[in-house]
């Protein structure tokens, strides 16, 4: 079932209003219309009685005297004809026996006065509707000189009294009916403009419901309806506040369980790799000391399997070594000691430190080192910077270099770590900060490698809020780092 509009209602109320008002107004008007009918005829017959009564008593009077009933008998018509002359009306006369002694119509249809003519008799004024009430009956006392001679009856015509009062009746069902049609369209045509606005408050809080917020308010209006829009407006703005906030929490907790999911896989990954990589070495170990067991004598070959075994060993240890310092630094509060690092003198010892090293794979470094203090865990940093330096010692050729250079931009310091050895595949780019990722598992191997050093490197330099990235290079590889400098405003918030 549709509702029925709001201005239709409005509209029919007005209406109904205005022919309730007519309605009252037509009572009263027709009910004085009616009163003022009665008391002109009252006046008029009141008066036709009294010249009546005048004329008849100064006829008996003046005549010889007589009984009344025989002279109101004998000129009983001759009155009512002269009664019916002046007044226009149709009149009766009635002696005191209740006879009819005179008629001004003498062939008008018989009617039974019987009631009103006895209380006629007695006195009094009687009245009596006639033909359908289209006529009143008026009997009243003839008086004589002395006592009362019979009665005067007139035949009142009501017709044009009621056909006047039906007239202006009509007039008002007319009014009536013209009221509520034009109350009606002028009613729809004003509450059109006001349920306009309603419709349009509606349409935006259907808007709101399918999720198209409100830019500016459905309306511009100085009265309620304008309240009750910016109120729309208010609430459109407030949800809408409200869902972004939601939206943006529920992609912060995706992301998080994204990231939650890929970590598992990671530490998944991670303790198959360790159960690999250790199996490897202690298979080693293994198969020498048997072969050690089995040729006990022979000289060579237990000196070679000594060398493996201690290869391997040493392998292990620096495996359990790095594992310890990852799981440490992922599950523990890391043992962090900021202090202002000086990068330059730290390069400069760790270059130092390593020339042996590098001087035994025919390495020559390079250094183009500034100033440039850091806010940093000192064991860290020694520890990042040495894995690069030992890696591009590792992976470069006989004759090769290591150039190392820093500078300082803005709040940032900058450290560069270039060699010209072998260099990183494209394809392995991505992979290079992951656990147990070798390019070359057999020249990882032979150089003590592990494949550990460049994640736990990546992790360490992201506790310092710097980066590490491996930039592209026509040979060998480039890796650039990032540090808050001593001087950057939150290096003090690092943990
Ligand atoms: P590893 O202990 O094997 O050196 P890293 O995590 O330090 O492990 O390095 C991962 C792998 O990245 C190495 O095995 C090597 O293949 C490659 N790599 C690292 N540094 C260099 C470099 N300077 N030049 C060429 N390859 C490198």
């Amino acid at each position: 079932m549709t509702a029925v509009s709001i201005k239709i209602k409005f509209s029919l109320f007005l209406a109904v209003l205005l022919l309730l008002t007519v309605f009252v107004l037509s009572l009263f008007v027709l009910r004085g219309i009616k009163e003022q009918q009665q008391l002109r005829m009252e006046k008029e017959l009141l008066q036709q009685t009294r010249i009546a009564n005048l004329s008849i008593k100064q006829a008996y009077l003046t005549s010889p005297p007589i009984e009344a009933q025989p002279f109101l008998r004998t000129r009983g018509q001759q009155f009512a004809m002269d009664l019916a002359v002046y007044s226009g009306l149709h009149v009766v006369l009635y002696d005191n026996s209740g006879k009819k002694v005179g008629d001004s119509v003498p062939l008008s249809s018989a009617y039974d006065v019987g009631d009103a003519l006895a209380i006629a008799l007695g006195g009094k004024i009687a009245y009596q509707r006639e033909h359908e009430g289209d006529s009143l009956l008026y009997l009243t006392p003839l008086q004589g000189p002395d006592r009362q001679m019979g009665v005067i009856q007139f035949h009142y015509p009501l017709m044009n009294d009621i056909r006047f009062y039906d007239t202006i009746a009509n007039l008002f069902v007319i009014t009536g009916a013209a009221v509520l049609a034009v109350s009606f369209i002028l009613g729809y045509l004003y509450f059109q403009r006001a349920t306009s606005a309603i419709i349009a408050l509606n349409l935006a809080a259907e808007q709101i419901r399918k999720g198209a917020f409100l830019a500016s308010p459905p309306l511009r209006r100085k009265d309620e309806l304008g309240q009750l829009s910016q109120g729309i407006y208010y609430m459109s703005s407030e949800i809408q506040g409200s869902m972004t906030a939601m939206m943006e929490e529920e992609t912060k907790l995706r992301q998080a369980v994204e990231k939650l999911q890929k970590l598992e896989q990671q530490q998944k990954q991670f303790i198959g790799n360790i159960s690999h990589e250790f199996k490897t070495p202690l298979t080693s170990i293994k198969a020498y000391s048997e072969l050690m067991e089995l040729y006990r004598d022979d000289t060579d070959l237990r000196n070679d399997a000594l060398h493996h075994i201690r290869l391997e060993t040493d392998r292990l240890h620096e495996m359990v070594d790095m594992i310890l310092r990852i799981a440490a630094l992922e599950k523990y509060d890391f043992e962090f000691h900021p202090e202002r690092v000086d990068l330059r003198e730290m390069l400069l010892d760790i270059a130092g430190r390593l020339k042996a090293k590098a001087d035994r794979f025919g390495v020559t470094i390079v250094l183009h080192l500034e100033d440039a203090a850091i806010w940093a865990d000192r064991e860290s940093v020694m520890h990042i910077l040495i894995n690069l330096f030992d890696n591009a010692i590792k992976y470069n050729l006989p004759g090769g270099q290591i150039i190392v250079a820093n500078r300082v931009e803005g709040d940032r310091v900058t450290v560069q770590i270039a060699d010209t050895g072998i260099g990183i595949p494209a394809e392995a780019r991505d992979k290079i900060f992951e656990p147990f990722f070798t390019v070359n598992n057999d020249r990882s191997r032979h150089s003590g490698g592990t494949g550990l050093g460049l994640s736990l490197v990546k992790q360490l330099v992201e506790k310092h809020r710097g980066t590490i990235e491996l930039l592209d290079s026509e040979n060998g590889a480039v890796f650039e780092l990032t540090f808050p400098s001593f001087l950057s405003p939150t290096n003090k918030e690092v943990h």
